[in-house]
């Protein structure tokens, strides 16, 4: 690795290279609708109001590729000037992950959201990175297919950035994350390189694992333009139950219960009584109102008998552990409702909000067996604040995430919940936890990724990046730091493009 000392950064102005790389791009590609430089664009671009942080710069040009040789084309030229690229999907994600530190071209797939090819007797599918895993349910249902894609993070995430983050959601605990239903994919190098990591088995150990590579990378390593993915069997039948609990503790103690009788529900998450209230209070489920105390709720699934034996075998573990009244949706509306106000919960408590207020939301996760000593004492520190704040999770692996409404324009509310977070953050690493159980780490946590791994780790990941990516276009300040920029670089102007390149000799040193 190079030092500080050796490295360092200059500010090109943007009006120079804007010329150069978007007249470039739109010559190339011959369509001028590819790029764009609306001002709106450009903030949905590098804003998002539910991630946990957001900067004070934009990208300076959203890219829309149609194929990918569009986004080959487009990575070769940004190469060439040392444009950075902002891969960019469904924008659901949390922590920061597609901002615009160092300005750059947010590349949109907007236009790139067709299935390729469906192999219903393989149970695979080739996709482009913007279809929304929900479309792609809903395309699947539409062909009889009997198939269906189980990673289930935001409803409106999309498959590119659910390979970038390596998401989970609430079916995990039986489906396992992303990177277990990748078979393949193609990328788009820094340089404008195309690769495959693999061919269409599903199972393969020939070489170096580059799905696992690329899966959680964040954009940082390459832009992926295809994938192909496993699908799985839609059961035979689903139900859906809910049942309530005096304290967290007990829920947690219910759920890790659960997990060790080796039950294999198809999900199983936590509400506590802030959350619960908030589902009431959003009318979701209306006209249906829930108990507004620590909650879990399960989704069983399988053949009729499977179901109804794991339903009696949960229904004991859960009243052993305190659990009141089990209750079953009635119906399979009922259903539907109810789930959707769990995946739907950061957005009911976003309703919630009053002019400046903002919501905090983020997750850690830890083994399993710490869960309840986790959860009770972050309760009661979030309690404490005297803010609006809850907690859910996806309890049956070991991940649960806080949601703290707090007004962004007054320091102190800002600090209370950075200081709560944080220490949620450390008892989850005290306990061999994670920083981040399924939101990544992007621009927010990069700290917590140190002190979770070390150094070395993370250098060791910053080598790879070196090696793909040398000239740091891809995603820069994410994960990691640029190794030769100072942190407090990325306050630069909307119309300025920082690139993230070396200072290559003294003399430039003083330009
Ligand atoms: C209401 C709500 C509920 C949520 N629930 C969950 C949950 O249960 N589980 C969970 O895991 N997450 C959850 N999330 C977070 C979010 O949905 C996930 O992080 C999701 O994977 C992001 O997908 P996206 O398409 O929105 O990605 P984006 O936000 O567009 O991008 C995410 C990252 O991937 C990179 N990227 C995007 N496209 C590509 C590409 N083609 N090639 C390479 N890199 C790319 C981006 O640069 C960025 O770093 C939730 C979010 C919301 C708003």
């Amino acid at each position: 690795m190079q030092t500080t000392s050796e490295l360092d950064f200059r500010q090109i102005s943007w009006r120079t290279y804007k010329k150069k790389a978007v007249n470039e791009i739109v010559a190339e590609l011959g369509n001028k609708d590819i790029i764009s430089t609306d001002d709106e664009d450009l903030k949905t671009h590098g804003y998002s109001e539910w991630s946990t942080v957001n900067l004070d710069t934009l990208p300076v040009a959203v890219a829309y590729p149609r194929t990918t040789e569009d986004v080959a084309a487009i990575a070769r030229i940004c190469h060439k000037y040392r444009v950075p690229l902002i891969p960019f999907s469904g924008g659901t994600s949390l922590e920061g992950n597609f901002s615009a530190p160092y300005g750059g071209v947010s590349v949109d797939f907007a236009f790139m959201d067709r299935i390729l090819q469906f192999n219903k007797d393989d149970m695979d599918v080739v996709v482009q990175p913007s279809i929304g895993w929900q479309d792609l349910n809903q395309k699947l249902a539409n062909m009889d297919a009997g198939l269906f894609f189980p990673v289930d993070p935001g409803p409106t995430a999309k498959i590119g950035g659910m390979i970038g983050t390596n998401c989970s959601g609430t079916n995990a605990v039986r489906y396992g994350t992303m990177k277990d239903w990748v078979i393949n994919l193609t990328v788009v190098l820094a340089d404008g390189r195309v690769i495959k990591t693999r061919r269409r088995p599903r199972k393969s150990s020939a070489g170096y694992n580059l799905n696992g590579l690329f899966v959680g990378s964040e954009g940082t390593l390459g832009i992926v333009t295809e994938a192909t993915l496993k699908l799985a069997v839609i059961p035979e039948t689903y139900s859906v139950g809910v049942v309530s609990f005096p304290t967290i503790r007990e829920a947690a103690a219910a759920a890790a219960g659960v997990m060790r009788a080796g039950v294999p529900v198809a999900c199983m998450e936590i509400m506590d009584d802030v959350q619960m209230r908030v589902v009431n209070l959003s009318g979701s489920t209306a006209p249906r109102t829930w108990k507004e105390l620590p909650t879990l709720f399960f989704k069983f699934s399988g053949s009729k008998a499977s179901v109804a034996e794991n339903i009696s075998t949960v229904q004991a573990i859960t009243s052993r552990n305190g659990g009141e009244d089990f209750e079953f949706a009635k119906d399979e509306r009922e259903q539907k409702l109810l789930w959707s106000a769990r995946k739907e919960s950061l957005w009911s408590m976003l309703a919630l909000r009053k002019n400046d207020e903002d919501v905090w939301s983020t997750d850690v996760a830890v083994p399993l067996s710490r869960l309840a000593d986790l959860i009770e004492v972050s309760k009661k520190e979030m309690d404490s604040l005297g803010m609006f704040a809850s907690i859910l999770g996806h309890i049956g692996d070991g991940n649960f995430h806080e949601s703290i409404m707090y007004n962004k324009n007054d320091p102190q509310e800002l600090e209370k919940v950075e200081r709560c977070v944080h220490n949620m953050v450390n008892r989850a690493l005290n306990m061999e936890g994670t920083c981040t159980g399924e939101h990544s780490i992007g621009w927010g946590k990069k700290e917590s990724l140190l002190k979770e791994l070390g150094q070395e780790t993370v250098d060791v990941m910053a080598m790879i990046k070196q090696s793909l990516d040398p000239r740091w276009i891809l995603n820069p300040g994410k994960i990691m730091d640029v190794p030769w920029l100072p942190k407090e670089t990325h306050a630069t102007k909307a119309d300025v493009a920082v690139t993230p390149i070396r200072r290559l000799t003294k003399q430039r040193a003083s330009e």
